[in-house]
């Protein structure tokens, strides 16, 4: 966690901003005001970015960009880091990727979303983003890992399968133990694969389900207390409440709450609110959290 605030960076928190390191990628979104600075008081390199974000282009998702592109420069990042947006922000992006001059060598691959759908995939699995419900076009992201399979420890040591032959089962599909010939499925389980969850400025719609469907870690905006809920409506928020009925309805895991109103001294009432609709686990963000994706075994 970055930063946590939205529209302006307070006394505590900072502009909005979000690493998620997934095996080898470093996934970047909506990087603030600030987001430089914030990945360094986190003890992150800027090379472990692989993949920018941005859901929309209010300033609090996105004044970062300078910062973080240059970074990627002076520092001579050398793998290509690939940029998603609303394509209807290209204007936008352009601006923010050239705000200054600047010693140019960051081989930046702008991707503009112009629908849903997946928007990369790899190893780490698929990257689909979805267009949600906020005053301008804004998209929320989601990250699905393919399902695979894990070892049960016991079932291994009923065939007597141990140390290397493990690697060589894995990586062959089957071994020959004692004569008999031992398959992957014998001695392992369907793992279901990992999923995350980024929405951001939008009111309730169908794409926020869909995004947060499943997520072992769902981070969502709740920019609003209940109190507040005709405001949240009016500018296309969502209250801690109705984003701890998402994560209810969704089945996820693990929900981060995040994108905090200045306007509302402490955080404590959203822990609340979200507790009295999500039995789960809560996370009420704070700038520089580290929030684990919960495992799947
Ligand atoms: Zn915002």
């Amino acid at each position: 966690m970055l930063g946590t605030a939205s529209q302006v960076p307070t006394r505590h928190r900072n502009h909005n901003g979000y690493l998620l390191r997934w095996d080898g990628e470093g996934l970047l979104f909506d990087p603030g005001e600030g987001s430089q600075r914030q990945l360094t008081l986190a003890g992150v390199a800027a090379n472990s970015v692989t993949r920018l974000c941005l859901s929309h282009f209010h300033g609090d998702h996105c004044l970062g960009v300078p910062g973080i592109v240059q970074r990627l420069s002076v520092d001579q990042v050398r793998h290509p880091v690939r940029a998603y947006f609303p394509a209807s922000g290209q204007e936008f992006f352009a601006r923010l990727r050239h705000a200054c001059v600047f010693y140019d060598v960051v081989d930046l691959r702008e991707q503009p979303v112009a629908g849903d759908g997946p928007v990369a995939e790899g190893a780490f699995g698929i990257l689909e983003a979805r267009r949600l419900d906020h005053s301008i076009d804004a998209i929320g992201y989601r990250l699905v890992e393919p399902d695979g399979r894990h070892f049960v420890p016991e079932l291994l040591a009923h065939y007597g399968i141990a140390g290397p032959a493990v690697g060589e089962l894995q990586r062959g599909g089957s071994i020959s133990v004692g004569g008999r010939i031992v398959g992957l499925p014998d001695v392992s389980e369907p793992r279901r694969g990992q999923r995350f969850a980024f929405v951001m400025d939008t009111r309730l719609c169908d794409a926020v389900y869909a995004l947060a469907d499943g997520a072992d870690l769902l981070v969502i905006e709740a920019t609003f207390l209940t109190q507040d809920a005709e405001l949240a409506d009016r500018y296309g928020h969502l209250t801690a409440r109705q984003a701890a009925q998402v994560a209810a309805e969704c089945g996820v895991r693990r929900l981060v709450l995040t994108h905090f109103s200045q306007r509302y001294a402490n955080t404590a009432r959203y822990l609340d609110e979200a507790a009295e609709v999500f039995a789960g686990d809560i996370v009420v963000a704070e700038d520089l959290a580290r929030v684990p994706v919960p495992r799947r075994f």
